[in-house]
């Protein structure tokens, strides 16, 4: 049997006439133009020299013939690569330079630039823009949309994600068509899809939660999907009366949360989903009462696609990331003797199932030191498995702060402060401290119009946490500081802040009260 993805998701098309993909106020593909557009692609890439294993970078702005183009790249047995459209010729040399593609798919406007950096790997440029016209898509027109998609096994590999490398060099994650065609499958029975679902698409296709968790979900199960550039709210509050499902980033939540409409725009829809980033329990919370619908929040990441979901049928709940999928195992270990810690221990949460990656692009060492002989994959965030089984993530094992030796669990932190009246959000960070190590921070975003400061969100948390978790320092912004995916970046406010425990920054913070 053919493991090729494409393979698997062509055999499971029953009828060829039913909608795959709806642009609004542009074109519709039917399972059967989808299948066609990327056929043609896929004799394009092999007349430009693309063969089996080789990879086809693709920076491109989000369209349909962008995601043709990765089932195309499948179809041809090659590795598809896609890269976030806002990096710049310099960052994007760093991945070809470590990718060696023998294609580049780019936009228009970055062709000159790109084929400087592509001669150097001896690859060839073509052009693709966000209506989808571009030198990659006129060679495709008149050509034959018969190929045969090429034969693959399950651990080949179907595509590499950069992971987002907040420190140190962004590492190529090796997903195989295993990984993926798994995972889908896992979701569509997880989140029952059917083919009548139509499921709002306003994620990037450049991401594991866009790229495959959506579309492969989507297409494997038969239903249809509307195709948007990006996020917009009233966009989709007036597509929620003809779609059942949407995907989101917290981010999305919150700011649907901001419309008056929401309660009555919701009303036919199936399933809200949130991942990619934690969902606030506040957020979960006024979802529900506003909605009736209790968004289902899942984990994954770029390495190992999904891992857990809340049920569908059992209890959503708020804060926590839900059960391991099928197949998957989820521990959690001591992160200094890797001991496997008992229910409701906190450490370092680690995975294994046919979803975890085959390693890093290029790097052995880097592969052998998260990704132990045994299969499990040590993801790098912190958390717990509860009583019940829920897992629960306390934050990325880099966001730990260790003051005086003891350990603070940011989102423990975050917890009780956002929990304080006037509080929007905030963001809990260690920065280098002349006595503790560590100084605990808080970053927090007030809501319009509240006055709360320092004093009076010490005096709320004051008697419910520890001294030694309690911030040293309250700091006020007008918002954290986000990644596309929804993440706050932790990292920048590390940065920004990093001298206030230095001597004359405690002088200038006093003096200022
Ligand atoms: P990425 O590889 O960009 O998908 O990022 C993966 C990381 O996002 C994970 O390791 C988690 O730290 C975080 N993440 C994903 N989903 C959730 C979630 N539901 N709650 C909290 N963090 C999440």
């Amino acid at each position: 049997m053919n493991a090729n993805l494409f393979a698997r998701l062509e055999a499971s098309i029953r009828d060829t006439g039913k909608t795959a993909i709806v642009v609004p106020q542009g074109p519709t593909y039917t399972y059967g133009d989808l299948v066609a557009l990327s056929g043609r692609l896929a004799n394009v890439l092999v007349e430009r020299g693309v063969k089996p294993g080789d990879r086809v970078t693709v920076q491109v702005e989000k369209s349909v013939t962008a995601l043709a183009l990765y089932l195309a790249t499948l179809r041809a047995g090659a590795i598809f690569l896609p890269l976030n459209s806002a990096y710049t010729l310099a960052e994007v040399e760093y991945f070809v330079g470590d990718a060696e593609p023998a294609l580049i798919v780019c936009d228009p406007s970055k062709h000159s630039g790109m084929v400087s950096i592509a001669s150097k790997v001896g690859a060839v440029v073509e052009t693709l823009d966000p209506a989808g016209n571009g030198s990659l898509a006129d060679a495709a027109n008149g050509v034959d949309a018969a190929f045969d998609t090429v034969q693959r096994g399950a651990d080949d590999l179907a595509a590499i994600l950069y992971t987002s490398g907040t420190t140190g060099r962004s590492k190529g994650a090796m997903l195989s068509h295993g990984n993926l065609t798994s995972n889908a499958l896992s979701l569509i029975d997880v989140w029952r899809f059917t083919e009548d679902d139509v499921l709002i698409h306003a994620l990037p296709i450049y991401h594991t939660h866009g790229l495959f968790v959506a579309t492969n979900v989507t297409l494997f199960s038969g239903a249809s999907m509307v195709f948007l550039s990006k996020f917009d709210a009233d966009q989709i509050l007036d597509l929620m009366a003809t779609s059942t499902v949407l995907m989101g980033v917290p981010t999305f939540y919150v700011r649907l949360l901001q419309s008056t409409r929401l309660a009555e725009a919701s009303l036919a829809m199936r399933l809200f989903i949130s991942g990619s980033a934690p969902l606030l329990a506040e957020t979960h919370v006024d979802w529900n009462q506003r909605t009736g619908h209790a968004i289902l929040e899942r984990y994954g990441m770029t390495e190992t696609n999904m891992n857990t979901s809340n049920p569908y049928d059992g209890e959503r709940v708020p804060g926590t990331v839900g059960l391991p999928l099928p197949g998957v195992s989820v521990q959690i270990t001591d992160p200094d003797t890797a001991a496997v810690l008992e229910r409701n221990q906190i450490g370092m949460i680690e995975v294994k199932g046919p979803n975890v990656f085959k390693g890093y692009w290029r790097m052995p060492e880097k592969t052998a030191a998260e990704l132990r002989a045994d299969g499990f994959f040590i993801t790098g965030d912190l958390g717990k498995i509860d009583e019940r089984g829920y897992v629960h993530i306390l934050g990325r094992g880099k966001d730990l702060v260790i003051t005086g030796g003891f350990n603070v669990y940011p989102k423990e932190v975050e917890e009780e402060i956002d929990a304080v009246a006037g509080v929007v959000e905030s963001a809990v960070i260690g920065l280098p401290h002349k006595d503790f190590g560590e100084g605990v921070t808080a970053v927090v975003v007030r809501a319009l119009g509240s006055s709360v400061d320092e004093a009076a969100i010490l005096g709320a948390i004051g008697d419910r946490l520890a001294k030694f978790k309690l911030p040293k320092k309250v700091l006020f912004v007008n918002e954290l500081p986000r990644n596309t995916m929804g993440k706050v970046q932790k990292n920048v406010l590390r940065e920004q802040f990093k001298e206030l425990y230095s001597p004359q920054q405690t002088a200038k913070v006093t003096a200022h009260g």
